[in-house]
């Protein structure tokens, strides 16, 4: 396949010295500027949740700039009440219940929020000395310095430092470990429910008891990280319910406006009795264009029958994966749950550069994969994929693995 590749782009290093080029998209498949088609089940990283070329989210994009594209936070707009209230109306995991969103443009920046409003939650309640942040090894909760602080990976932090004071990196799952550091001045601890670049790591119900009840017990916010699981991404609202979280606030964002830019904290009565005028702001966060696109996807995604064909659909690309490992006498792990899944292929040569060089190969295939973790291969298909195209993903999957277990071997 001849590909669309721009070497030396005009944009930071960072990004690598050489891009392929895409040009548009259509259901579930990318299409390159030299028009080669690509099955997505990278969704532009867990964003593109309800695929592409969406004509009723385009119209009312479309529609909501001709009204009013943006008021600022002095303001408050139709389209972002709307959509606040859905919001707060949704059923919270195991909890009392939420009363406001701050909407943001970012993961990091909504993980930015929910670290403040933790230290502040505190501050207000006259505990200056309540300002530990507890995060895990495996975490990644965004490049922003506040949210890297609360990154684990070494590697993403190093140049960067000083980082946040007070911020400390646990071990994953680790109940004893939180429980000996949990004190009166740990003012929030952050979790994934799933940790979507750390390997797919999922909270054990153990450790989410563990969670609830010492944040409870000293009145630290449990902030749940859903920027990657929330949005029936793992085939519920929220994937805190999934494992037994009963978080304070829950940061959301990739999917929330159809590929747009949107977050959103979503606040319990007790935070929002303690937040003040000017406490916290962002310009564009909560704009009228992104929530009324948001709003739609929210009433697609939000539905019982939606959320439980991403289970179905879940449970089919689970076995499939199963199905070709066994055919091949591979010795795997599945991990994951609903649309976000990932294999770990135990044994030489299936390690982290082997794992970059599939995602990258199978690209030679036509699929868009990604990598998760030192060495898991991650699928995180549009919810919207069908039966026929995941069987098609994953066969173009394992096409590539074999094509590589050959020049490997
Ligand atoms: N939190 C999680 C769980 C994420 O997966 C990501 C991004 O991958 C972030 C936070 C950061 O989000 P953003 O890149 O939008 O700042």
């Amino acid at each position: 396949m001849k590909q669309a590749m721009v070497k030396h782009p005009p944009l930071p290093r960072q990004y690598g010295e050489e891009l392929l080029v895409m040009e548009r998209g259509e259901g579930c498949h990318l299409f390159d500027c030299v028009g080669n088609r690509y099955l997505d089940m990278g969704s532009g990283i867990a964003v593109n949740a309800l695929g592409y070329g969406r004509e009723d989210l385009a119209e009312i994009a479309a529609k909501q700039m001709k009204r009013l594209v943006h008021a600022s936070n002095l303001f408050a707009t139709e389209p972002q009440l709307e959509l606040a209230q859905k919001m707060v109306n949704s059923p919270a995991p195991g909890h009392a219940g939420f009363e406001a969103v701050h909407f943001g443009n970012s993961g990091a920046e909504a993980n930015e929020t929910a670290m403040k409003y933790a230290r502040l939650y505190a501050w207000r309640k006259n505990k200056p000395h309540k300002i530990r942040l507890l995060a895990f090894e495996g975490a990644f909760h965004g490049r922003t310095l506040g949210a890297l602080s609360l990154t684990a990976n070494p590697a993403y932090k190093k140049p960067f430092g000083p980082l946040v004071p007070g911020v400390e990196i646990l071990p994953f799952g680790d109940v004893e470990a939180l429980t000996t550091a949990m004190d009166q001045d740990v003012a929030g601890v952050i979790v994934e429910p799933i940790q979507g670049e750390g390997g797919l790591n999922m909270v054990s119900r153990d450790f989410a008891r563990a969670l609830n009840a010492l944040c409870q017990e000293h009145d630290a916010l449990l902030i749940a990280d859903e920027v990657q699981t929330g949005m029936g991404r793992c085939g519920s609202l929220f994937a805190s319910g999934l494992v037994g979280l009963e978080p304070d606030l829950i940061c959301l964002a990739k999917p929330l406006a159809g590929g747009l830019p949107l977050s959103a904290v979503l606040i319990p009565p007790k935070v929002n009795a303690l937040l003040a005028p000017g406490d916290h702001a962002t310009t564009f966060g909560g704009g009228p264009v992104t929530t009324a696109v948001a709003s739609a996807v929210w009433d697609i995604i939000s539905v019982p029958s939606f959320l439980a064909e991403v289970r179905r659909k879940g449970d089919i690309l689970e076995s499939l994966l199963a199905q070709e490992l066994e055919q091949r006498g591979l010795e795997g792990e599945i991990r994951g749950a609903g649309l976000l899944r990932g294999i770990r292929l135990k044994g030489t040569p299936f390690d982290g550069p082997w794992c970059s060089k599939i995602v990258q190969e199978a690209r030679n295939n036509g699929l868009i994969i990604l990598k998760t973790g030192a060495d898991v291969l991650r699928l995180a298909p549009p919810l919207v994929m069908d039966e026929a195209s995941l069987k098609e993903g994953v066969a173009l999957l394992f096409q590539t693995i074999d094509q590589n277990a050959k020049t490997t071997a």
